[in-house]
Formats: structure tokens, sequence, C-alpha cells
């Protein structure tokens, strides 16, 4: 019988369990730290990095994240690279990303944060109305969620323009890529969105020099990494009014400090890591129709690639 170790602490180990065995019955599921005989265990899924826990499993043939982002267990030390992880692609866990996306830059289209400060002043002044046209969104990573969020925002009418790591090519979407091409594709964007995993490479994009390089007056959402972010920066950029405002779901230090200026600050939008949660009655599809191309000896589809960092 094939076993599968689950540890995590976002979302429960019952629904987990439910959504594995109503999809796979004769999947074995242990809840860690209830993990029986660690011999028979095959697979993990796992969200926080699991310790030393892993090594001590010595038939384990597949890690699966709950997250799409695998920059966390990729630090962890000393993880064994002969064994693949796979990272969660859900469409339900994409279009949730859309929805939030589609959500914050129709409110800076539509100037809602400024009718909110208005009706707590009870001020009635009409703002100038744009055609979506003429408002260019710049999504960095045109990966699983960045592509879709592009499609859905073309289709909207918006001007939509990517940058990834290697050239790509989307309908409706001005494409470019490296670091070559970045400052090209910052100047015009009016509402910049980071979609990036979090590596080497991306940690800190969010800087001084890229918010110099938007337009004044544009805006920023995070849904990435906080580390994506340098914050002193953002912060330096929204006092100065280069920047108008920011929408951040993400932070360096989660949770977010009570103490912390983002909490309070007017041109800061705050949301605590929930752009898109992994729904376990969706998400465990997937891992199931993984576990049985594994078990066919077909390969797995969603690897995370140890060179590339994502
Ligand atoms: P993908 O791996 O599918 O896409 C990543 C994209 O980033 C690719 O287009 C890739 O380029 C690009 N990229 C990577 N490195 C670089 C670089 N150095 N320069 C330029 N482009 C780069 O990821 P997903 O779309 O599935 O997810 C993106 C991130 O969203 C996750 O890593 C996670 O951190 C975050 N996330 C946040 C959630 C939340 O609730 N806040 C929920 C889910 C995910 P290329 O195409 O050339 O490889």
């Amino acid at each position: 019988m094939p076993t599968l170790l689950f540890k995590s602490e976002v979302n429960s180990a019952h629904d987990w369990k439910q959504a594995l065995q109503s999809t796979m019955p004769e999947l074995e599921v242990r809840v860690w730290p209830e993990a029986g005989d660690r011999g028979d265990i095959k697979y993990a899924l796992i969200w926080t990095p699991i310790g030393d826990v892993l090594h001590t499993l010595p038939n384990l043939e597949v890690v699966f994240s709950l997250g799409a982002g695998v920059d966390h267990l990729l630090q962890q030390e000393g993880l064994r690279r002969d064994v693949p992880i796979v990272r969660m692609v859900d469409p339900a866990l994409t279009q949730g990303m859309s929805e939030y996306l589609l959500f914050h830059v129709l409110r800076y289209h539509r100037h809602m944060s400024e009718y909110v400060v208005q009706q707590r002043e009870t001020r009635w002044q009409q703002l100038p109305q744009d055609v979506a046209h003429t408002q260019h969104i710049g999504i960095m990573g045109l990966g699983v969620m960045g592509a879709d969020v592009a499609g859905k925002l073309a289709a909207l009418d918006f001007t939509v323009a990517g940058w990834s790591r290697r050239p790509k090519s989307l309908p409706g979407v001005q494409c470019f890529h490296g670091e070559g091409q970045l400052r090209t594709f910052l100047r015009d964007t009016h509402i910049l969105i980071c979609l990036l995993p979090l590596t080497p490479q991306t940690k800190f994009i969010i800087n001084q020099h890229t918010l110099a390089a938007l337009p004044r007056g544009a805006w920023v959402i995070n849904v990435a990494r906080g580390a994506h972010v340098n914050e002193d920066d953002l912060l330096a950029a929204l006092e100065s009014g280069h920047i108008a405002g920011a929408t951040l779901d993400v932070f360096a230090d989660e949770p977010l400090p009570a103490s912390h200026s983002f909490w309070g600050h007017p041109a800061v939008t705050v949301t605590p890591h929930i752009a898109s949660l992994t729904n376990p009655r969706t998400a465990a599809a997937h891992i199931v129709a993984n576990i049985h191309r594994h078990q066919h000896g077909e390969p797995l589809t969603n690897v995370v690639d140890w060179e590339k960092g994502y």
C-alpha cells in the first residue's frame, strides 16, 4: 500500500487526509508526528521544512510541496537531491491568484483607494476615468500564474507586458526577458505585479533601482515572496510619492510584526499571505495523479529544477 507522510501547519490534516483518500482510497496517509514505520513511507506532502525527518525516511521517493513556491524547501540544508520535489500546480490555485490580482488592478484602475478616503471625509469628487487600454500592467514572472493573469488582464483590454528569464510568446502580451530587457519592461509599467519565484537572482528585485525605473505614480503589487522587496527602498519610494501605493500579500517576516510600518501606512494594503490558498479538495487530485504516474513509471509533472531554483 503506498504510504504518504503529511506535515503542515497551514491546512487541517483532517481535510487533506479526507481529500487524498477520497481520490485514492488505497493511499495510506500518516500525519506527522505519527509516522509509524518510516520504512513504509514513499511520499511526503509538506509545507514548512520538516527538519531532519526526510533523512530518516529510507524509502522516500517523492516530496510534494503544498505550495507553488518552493524557496523555503530548497533552502533546507542537506535536502536529498535524488528525491524529486513536486511543486503545487492546480488550476484552482491559479484562478485564485488571478482573482486577487484582477481585484487589485481594478481597484487601482478605478481609483477605489481614493474613493474610500473620500467617503471617510464625506467628500463628493469624481476622478477622471481612464480607459483600460491606457493602463500598462507589467507582470514579473510569466509562469503558470503570471501567464494566466496576463491573459485575463489582456482580455479586459489592459495593455499587458510580462518579464521572464527565457524568451516567451503569449497572445496579447508584450514579452520581455532577461536582465537586459528589465528596464525597458519597467519603463512603461503603471501597475507592477511580482509573480517570480524567490531565487538568489530575484531576491530584492524590487529595490531603489527598479522602483526608480517605473514611471512616477506607479503601483506595486507583490504576491510572490516578501524577500523580493527591499522594504526600506519601497517605503522611501512611497514617501517620495514616486510610488503611489503598494498591495503586499507576502513579507520578509510573516506574520507581519504588529510594529511594522506597513500596517498603518495610508498607501499600503496588507493581506496575510492569502492571494491564493491551496485547497485540499482541488489540489489532492493533482497530487494523486502524480502518485499514479510515479507508480506506473511515468515522468512526474511540475518537478522543481534544482539548478534554476524553481
Ligand atoms: P512558475 O515557476 O510557473 O513561474 C515562474 C516565472 O518566473 C517564470 O516565467 C520564470 O521564467 C520567471 N523567472 C524565474 N526566475 C527569473 C529571473 N531570474 N528573471 C526573470 N524571470 C524569472 O511559478 P508560478 O507562476 O506557479 O508561481 C510564482 C510564485 O508565486 C511562486 O514561486 C510563489 O512564490 C508565489 N505564490 C504566492 C502565493 C500567495 O498566496 N501569495 C500563492 C502561490 C504562489 P521562465 O518562464 O523563463 O522560466
